[in-house]
This record gives C-alpha cells, structure tokens and sequence, in this order.
C-alpha cells in the first residue's frame, strides 16, 4: 500500500498568518484570549491552548478590560470593536484580508442599498463567525440564506445585494442567485463574486486528486463548513471517500484492499494531522 498527502491540502493563506501571529504572541505574553476556535479544527486547538491560548465565549469577552484579545481570520462585528474600546482591551486583529475586503464592500453595498430602501441577502451558514461579522456591517439587517428555503425570507419588491461567505461552493451560490432572480418582482439585483479563491481552486485540485487514488481519508474538524464542503466534492469524484477527525477513526480493516490511499484535508486542517495520519497507517501496514 502507498500513501500519498494531497500537496494542496492544508491551511489557507488567512489561517496561516492567524496563526503566526498567535504563536508570536503567545511567545512573547505566554498568554492570549481568542474570541471563538481560532481554526475550526480541535487538534489544532488543543495544540495551541497547550502553548498557552484560551479561547473564549463573545459572552466571556464582553467581561474582560485591559487585556489582549485576539480576532481570529473570520473576522468579528462592528460591536466586538466597540466593545474592545470600551474595555481597554487591544486586539490582535487576524482578520483575513479578504474576509476584511469584503466586509467593507458589504458595508458599502448598505450603505447604497439604504438610500434605494433596497435589502441586503447574505448566502451563508447561519450564525457562522464569518457571517456574523458580514451581517454587523449592515445594523444586522441583512437576510442570511442557507438553503433555498430561506429565499422566501427576502422582500422580492425591493432592490438586492447579494453577497457570499467567502467558503462557500460556487456552484451552490449560482444556484441560490437564480432562484432569488426568478422570483424578484423588478430585477434589480446585484451580486458581488465573493468566494474565496483559495477555496474555489482547492475544489478543482480535489477532484483530480480523489480521481488518482484508490481511496481518499479526509481529515478534518466536524465543524469547518469549508471541510464538509471539500468530503462532499471527493465523495463524489470517489466513493470510498473517508472522513476521520484524527488517527483512531482510522479503520485498517477498510483501508487493506486499497492500493493507494491518499490523505487530503479542509482549509483548516494542519499539515502535522494529515502527517501523523500517514504515519500511523503506514506504522499499521509494518506491524
Ligand atoms: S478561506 Fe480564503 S477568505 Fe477564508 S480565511 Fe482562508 S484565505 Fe481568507
């Protein structure tokens, strides 16, 4: 049996340099508050709370003063800023720049949608970090779609603005926007492309890699939409598609008929994990 890490796999751009910038103050303060899971991955958590991290509730930081607290890359709200002022509280703000870009279009697109009493319609998963912060920029008056069910939500009379949580699947959200555009009453609508690149192309690299092995461990958190977002696309390129959250939901027994077993991962996924995944199978092969 062979093993083979999919290259690509691993943390995005926005999770790298959340992380870095975590460690270096971890490093220099021994200590640091992060408002949330700062990567939607436990091991990578449990990892990072044992250097010296602690992650808190938004309840839990409404609480703190004179301290330093750390937004993690999916951004916060308006209020989570206004609330560190109040508090003398310094962030170390990790947002992602194009969690941080699109904030501020989504912002502006409000702010015009506010003159023309038009409506802003946010295609997300529904209390996610990312979306939260998207949905502060406008009074939290934006309609949030999960699904096409929630597309009855949004006032088909007024103008639109749709936006997307930047890891959404594309193909999803050309779906929901030709749903909302068949049943708007004038048609004015604009849609702004705001899917993380780093996402989309990740799906194109997935596919050719479930295709080139015989079975496919995905690893990663339950939690991360971006994770059950990529399983989903391999499952579907190739069915023997696992999904384990680390080593003990291995199960050998499955894996020995295969050839080539191929180890991939969410944007949120450490590399360490899909390294100690291989280990483990290959120390399971020898012994
Ligand atoms: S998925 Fe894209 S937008 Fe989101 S944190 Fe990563 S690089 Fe940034």
């Amino acid at each position: 049996m062979t093993t083979i890490i999919e290259q690509q796999a691993g943390f995005c751009f926005g999770v790298v340099r959340a992380i870095n910038s975590l460690e270096e103050q971890l490093k220099k303060d021994g200590t640091l508050y992060c408002i949330g899971d700062v990567v939607h991955n436990s091991m990578e958590v449990e990892r990072l709370e044992k250097k010296g991290l602690k992650t808190i509730s938004l309840q839990e930081f409404s609480l703190l003063h004179d301290c330093k607290v750390m937004i993690r890359a999916h951004g916060e709200p308006p209020s989570t800023y206004e609330t560190a002022k109040r508090n003398n509280i310094t962030l170390i703000d990790a947002t992602c720049p194009m969690v941080l870009k699109l904030q501020k279009d989504v912002l502006t697109g409000y702010q015009d949608m506010k003159q023309k009493g038009g409506q802003i319609v946010i295609f997300g998963k529904k209390g996610h970090a990312e979306v939260v912060g998207l949905v502060g920029q406008t009074d939290n008056t934006a309609v949030v779609v999960s699904n096409e069910d929630d597309v009855d939500k949004i006032d088909m009379a007024k103008p639109l603005h749709i936006f997307s949580q930047t890891t959404k699947n594309k193909e999803d959200y050309l779906n929901i926007i030709a749903l909302i555009k068949s049943k708007h009453k004038t048609g004015d609508i604009l849609v702004t492309d705001s899917i993380c690149k780093k996402v989309s192309s990740r799906a194109e690299k997935i596919e050719e890699f479930a295709k080139s092995v015989d079975c496919v461990l995905f690893v990663s958190g339950k939690h991360s939409s971006n994770g059950l977002y990529l399983y989903n696309l391999c499952k579907s390129c190739n069915e023997h598609t696992f999904f384990i959250t680390d080593t003990q939901d291995i199960d050998m027994e499955k894996l020995k008929k295969f050839n080539t077993v191929g180890i991939s991962g969410a944007t949120s996924t450490p590399m360490w994990l899909m390294k100690k995944t291989e280990d483990f199978i290959l120390s399971q092969i020898h012994s």
